[in-house]
């Protein structure tokens, strides 16, 4: 099924990424046979990936990644500016955004969905004009979603999770917030405060079960807990999504949102350190086209 005439595809690999080399060959030889020119620029190390598509945007027809969500967050503005359409190899360790978007997590299965062709247009988030495809998190669980390493799961099992849980709660703190949503203003007291575009976060975390990266939405929780149990009984709602139930999280589907503390609060968007408290939220929807099944 060649793509006919012959389209350019720019491909911004994470060097990074333990199996960014060698391993994908045999996908980008598949890709190159369907009729795709694969275009990888030299990358110096103050280029972002941003910075490539914006540079390379005339001269390719698509943007393929291949990378994790580090590597997708890194590309957003370039992707949401070009209007580009993204293919996503996934090669990270989370690989969040291909779960929520139902893309294999098989680096070749997920080439033939590019040759394929079929196209979606998704939402981003933005928060302080920083995009994010996946997440923004004040507090707790972007450490969290840290330490939970693959190696850790399977060394430990839910025990590990609530070990890892409890120290950090111990490490953590409560925090005051204002949060403007919707003509309201509510005043929590939260361990920590996640906003949502897409379903899967942190590497096996879940937004909310029902969220989709192309619903128009963004969903919100915050955990106010304050006993290290009562977050230990959340853990496996926090993994598939059903947290917004429990009668210490608030959780509520918005498309803008502020949130203010009383000093400023660092926030994390797919896992990077992108700004600081106060916080202004808002959807930008049918902002990315993705080739997605
Ligand atoms: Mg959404």
């Amino acid at each position: 099924m060649a793509t006919t005439p012959p389209k350019t595809a720019l491909l911004l690999r994470n060097p990074r990424a333990r199996n960014g080399k060698a391993a994908i060959e045999p996908v980008l030889d598949m890709l190159r046979q369907a009729g795709l020119d694969l275009l990888e620029p030299e990358r110096s190390a103050s280029d972002s990936a941003s910075d490539l598509i914006s540079r390379y945007a005339d001269q390719c027809d698509l943007v393929i990644t291949g990378g994790g969500d580090g590597t997708l967050n890194n590309a957003a503005s370039g992707l949401c500016y070009t209007g580009l359409p993204l293919g996503v190899l996934p090669l990270g360790t989370a690989n969040d955004f291909a779960r929520t978007m139902g893309i294999p997590l098989d680096p070749m299965e997920a080439a033939k969905l590019i040759v394929k062709g079929r196209t979606k247009h998704v939402d981003l988030g933005e928060v302080n004009g920083h995009l994010f495809f996946n997440v923004a998190s004040i507090g707790f669980s972007a450490e969290l979603a840290g330490e939970l390493t693959e190696h850790a799961k399977k060394r430990w099992g839910t025990l590990g999770y609530g070990i890892v849980a409890a120290r950090l709660l111990i490490r953590s703190r409560l925090f005051s917030a204002f949060v403007d949503h919707d003509g309201v203003t509510e005043k929590i007291r939260a361990l920590q405060v996640s906003v949502g575009n897409g379903r899967h976060y942190g590497g096996g975390m879940t937004v909310e079960e029902t969220a989709t990266a192309d619903d128009g939405y963004l969903d919100f929780y915050s955990l106010e807990v304050d006993h290290w149990w009562r977050l230990l009984r959340l853990l496996p709602s926090l993994r598939n999504g059903t947290q917004g139930r429990w009668d210490d999280v608030r959780a509520f589907r918005t498309t803008e949102v502020t949130i203010r503390t009383t000093r400023p609060r660092p926030i994390n968007t797919d896992g990077e350190l992108a700004t600081y408290t106060p916080a202004h939220f808002r959807i930008r929807p049918k902002s990315v086209v993705v080739y997605a099944p």
